[in-house]
């Protein structure tokens, strides 16, 4: 067993996590690593439904902080399934050795911060109790599985998942009656291959989601090479982009353009698959009337893939702009519902009343399942952070100082926790860009600070409450700048009763945001409040 004491303790094992790891191990840092899980991997160990796979194009969802790791790396598939990614995480681990420092099924209950030491005392739910002088929150944004409380669902005889938690062992639902409420990315993904596999599925629900093909295929030898061949300036590229990733961007106006050449420009972007139709106009996400011509040409997909009219009517989002609820990437969506073991239930229409014994009751009709499959998201960006009793100056509870919305400098730091960095905070681009690029960059900027401290005997940090207040007021008016708040969306926290309704993330785009980090260093880190050592300070004197 490692010392109590270390310099920093980093909670999760995913992406961040175990590049935060090898960047301190490499500068002689101490460390503690607590991960809840099993083993590496993070939102990948825990995603494990069916039809799971990243809606970023592999050669782009991968670090880019070895030449040699990116190089000898090789990706299945234009867009990775789950099990490659959690095998790609595990290749990472062994290639730097970094499993001997992290400690598996060991949940982080509690972090506070001690004044009179200046160090934060981290609580695990294994009892022990360490020490350290910083503390990093590398826990993920969408990792906090959330299931409704349905009326009567312990009542329920068969068995219920959550696709953000599902059994390692996987299942089989051969022959099973399943529904499956949720249809937001994890339902998408997943409604395709259940509907294959099961007997009869029904799918409830409550807001359509705008989806489109991810048109993915095996990786080509020429395409991956493409991209090792330029990595270096293609990864650079990358960084300085809005959304961490190379896509087709169109640098014009809708309102430019013709209803002849946006239907070409969708049918292109329609056709290339993933993401890339909302690429067509750089006014996509900022004018409705721009986002409205993009979103009745999926619905006129949709009603073109779906035979029964009826369906295609209740599948075709309406009532906000496409882009504003995160982009669903899918592989067969919509065509599952000309299946005969497929029907729709619209919660709208027909509440859920509750769920009983044999299967769920809406206010029209009872059903009758084997299994409850609930893809019904995550209390995103906070929730994991409030699962631990994170405590700052004067006991103040995280929980409580954020009582109406998360409040962030650049969503890396939050005044009053000195020395707390959160990696891909709420305040930072995080979710709405390619969550490698972004991690990278927290941990190499979080690392810089770590070792500006050092090398000039600082203890302690933290922001500036006026740099806090300006930065949340920054992000506030750029979200409110756009369509994002049209939606209700997990961004604005819409999905979780009670939630305050904030737009969480920071909507500026990556390669803008990395400038302003970037540029508040060169500042001599303007906003944040630094305190030396007082030992060093005496020696000195
Ligand atoms: P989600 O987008 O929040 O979708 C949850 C679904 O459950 C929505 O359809 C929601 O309806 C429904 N729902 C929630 N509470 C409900 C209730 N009480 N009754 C009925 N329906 C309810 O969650 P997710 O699909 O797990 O995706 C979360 C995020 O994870 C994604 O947006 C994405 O960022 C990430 N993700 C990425 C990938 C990928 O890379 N391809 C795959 C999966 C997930 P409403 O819309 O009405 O709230």
């Amino acid at each position: 067993m490692s010392s109590q004491n270390c310099d920093v303790v980093i909670v999760g094992a995913g992406f961040a996590g175990l590049y935060l790891l090898h960047r301190l191990r490499g500068l002689g840092y101490s460390t503690r690593v607590f991960e809840a899980g099993g083993d590496v991997g993070g939102t990948w160990y825990w995603n494990r439904y069916p039809g799971a796979r990243c809606d970023v194009e592999s050669m782009q969802y991968s670090y880019s902080f070895s030449e040699e790791l990116q190089q000898e790396w090789n990706w299945g598939e234009r867009f990775s399934a789950q099990p490659e990614i959690l095998e790609y995480a595990g290749h990472v681990a062994d290639r730097f050795d970094l499993r001997r420092s992290i400690e598996f099924e060991t949940a982080v209950t509690a972090a506070h911060f001690l004044e009179a030491t200046n160090r934060w005392q981290v609580t695990t739910n294994k009892g022990e109790t360490v020490s350290a002088q910083f503390c990093v929150m590398a826990t993920g944004c969408i990792s906090a599985a959330q299931t409704p409380e349905f009326d009567g669902l312990s009542d329920f005889k068969g068995a219920t998942y959550h696709t953000g938690n599902w059994p390692h062992e996987g299942v089989d639902f051969t022959g099973k009656r399943i529904g499956v409420i949720g249809t937001g990315s994890s339902g998408i993904q997943a409604i395709p291959v259940l509907a294959e596999e099961a007997a009869h599925v029904t799918v409830f629900q409550r807001t359509p989601n705008y989806s489109l093909p991810a048109r993915n295929g095996p990786m080509t030898e020429e395409y991956a090479r493409s991209w090792k061949d330029n990595y270096a300036a293609l990864r650079e590229q990358q960084r300085q982009t809005p959304k961490g990733a190379i896509g087709e961007f169109n640098d014009i106006s809708g309102l430019e353009t013709s209803a002849e050449e946006r239907d070409t420009a969708y049918e292109s972007g329609w056709v290339k698959g993933g993401a890339t139709l909302l690429g067509s106009y750089k006014d996509m996400l900022l004018d409705n009337a721009v986002n409205e011509t993009a979103a009745e040409f999926v619905r006129d997909k949709i009603r073109t893939i779906v035979h029964d009219a009826d369906v295609a009517e209740m599948l075709a989002a309406k009532g906000y702009p496409i882009g504003t609820k995160r982009i669903c990437i899918d592989s067969g969506y919509f065509e599952t519902f000309n299946r005969d073991n497929v029907d729709l239930v619209d919660i709208n229409q027909t509440p859920i009343e509750r769920i009983t014994a044999t299967g769920l009751a809406t206010s029209e009709t009872t059903f009758d399942f084997d299994a409850i499959v609930f893809a019904t998201g995550f209390d995103a960006m906070t929730g994991t952070l409030f699962k631990i009793d994170i405590q700052g100056r004067n006991g103040a509870a995280l929980r409580d100082k954020w009582r109406d919305g998360p409040r962030t400098y650049l969503g890396l730091m939050t005044e009053s926790f000195p020395n707390l960095f959160m990696i891909t905070g709420p305040g930072s681009p995080s979710v709405l860009t390619n969550m490698m690029v972004s991690i990278e960059q927290h941990v190499d900027w979080i690392t810089e600070c770590l070792l500006h401290m050092r090398d000039n005997q600082l203890e302690i940090m933290e922001p500036v409450l006026q740099a806090q207040d300006d930065w949340v007021e920054h992000v506030n008016v750029v979200a409110h700048g756009t369509l994002f708040p049209q939606a209700a969306s997990w961004y604005m926290g819409a999905n979780i009763p009670g939630k305050p309704r904030i737009f969480m993330p920071y909507v500026g785009g990556a390669g803008a945001y990395r400038n302003i980090c970037d540029d508040v260093v060169a500042d001599g880190y303007r906003g944040f409040d630094f305190q030396p050592n007082p030992s060093q300070v005496a020696a000195a004197e």
